[in-house]
């Protein structure tokens, strides 16, 4: 058992409380390489932003659990060298799919952990949720749980179709399963192909698909039924159209990727919704440098000549999300 105090790494507690009341959000960046990491940390030590590391069962699978868990002791290190004293980084487990998943990944120094009963009966969902609230909350670690369902896939999660939260489920399930933060489904969805083009509109003058609206009206609703309380956007990658051309331009092929509009999501971190998942927009970034730098230097083989733009691209963007959309900026 070993405690993320001792990695230096903090719970969601006292960060959510200060995003509800400030009206901002925390980024939720999932990592699975070193490049990412890296980009991760330069991005909140230079924007003087609190931000979480997550780890979804796709990245555990890819890099191996303890790698990643050793991965953000280092992030800890790493931002005290880049010169910030107080990080507050949370190492996340998203979409946990069992009590033995949160347990383990509690035992090993997660902060925090979600645990995904979303597709399960509503009362079996509380009794999941309430078996990991109690073992998390005796070790200090926050817990993220999740009503409704988001569709789409990514790594390994998926749904054909959404379903919203229903606001008048949300206090009995908070109440009774005591956790810190809820995961609610309003509209967003998992990966690069949040929509399919019967559900957009086309802009007529550049062909591209623009999305349907959120559903702000069932946020609202749930947060008058909770006021306060920590709300959670999964799901939430804006697919930025010049990374898309970008990869179709070298040879790449994503027709009709589309994701959330960020001025969608700058309202959303005002209200209540306090902490944000990106994963998608992360993986876009990296590609467009990487099929961009091959297609003009066909002569390089060294990962590094390649991986150093890469590493570029997600660390702007993740500055840009962080300044231009969350708002969670010089919050240290
Ligand atoms: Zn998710």
């Amino acid at each position: 058992m070993v405690s993320y105090k001792k990695l230096g790494l903090v719970n969601t507690k006292k960060m959510f409380a200060k995003a509800v009341k400030g009206g901002y959000a925390i980024p939720a960046f999932n990592f699975n390489t070193m490049e990412q990491m890296q980009a991760i940390i330069q991005a909140a030590v230079e924007t003087k932003s609190p931000v979480i590391m997550q780890v979804s069962k796709g990245a555990r699978k890819y890099a191996n659990p303890t790698i990643l868990r050793y991965m953000a002791e280092g992030a800890v290190q790493y931002a005290k060298e880049l010169g910030c004293k107080k990080p507050q980084i949370v190492l996340h487990l998203d979409h946990g799919d069992s009590y033995e998943t949160c347990k383990s990944c509690i035992d090993s120094g997660f902060s925090s952990v979600m645990i995904d009963g979303s597709s399960l009966p509503f009362k079996e969902n509380i009794k999941l949720t309430k078996k990991v609230v109690n073992y998390a909350h005796k070790h200090d670690v926050t817990v993220e749980a999740e009503l409704g369902v988001l569709a789409g896939v990514e790594d390994e999660v998926s749904a054909a179709e959404s379903h919203y939260t229903k606001p008048e489920e949300v206090v009995e399930f908070a109440t009774k399963t005591g956790c810190d933060s809820l995961a609610i489904s309003i509209g967003t969805s998992h990966g690069a192909y949040k929509f399919t083009a019967a559900q957009c509109t086309r802009d007529p003058k550049t062909g591209k698909l623009v999305p349907p609206p959120l559903a702000f009206d069932v946020l609202k609703a749930i947060e008058k039924k909770l006021p306060g309380f920590p709300i959670v956007l999964h799901g939430s990658s804006s697919v930025p159209q010049d990374c898309v051309d970008t990869i179709n331009k070298y040879g790449g092929k994503l027709p009709d990727a589309v994701g959330i509009p960020e001025e969608q999501l700058r309202k959303a971190a005002k209200s209540a919704v306090c902490k944000i998942n990106i994963d998608s927009d992360s993986r876009l970034a990296m590609t467009a440098a990487i099929r961009k730098h091959f297609a003009e230097h066909p002569d390089h083989f060294d990962p590094r000549q390649y991986l150093t733009p890469a590493r570029e691209a997600m660390k702007e963007m993740y500055i840009h999300k962080i300044v231009k959309v969350l708002g969670s900026n010089n919050k240290l």
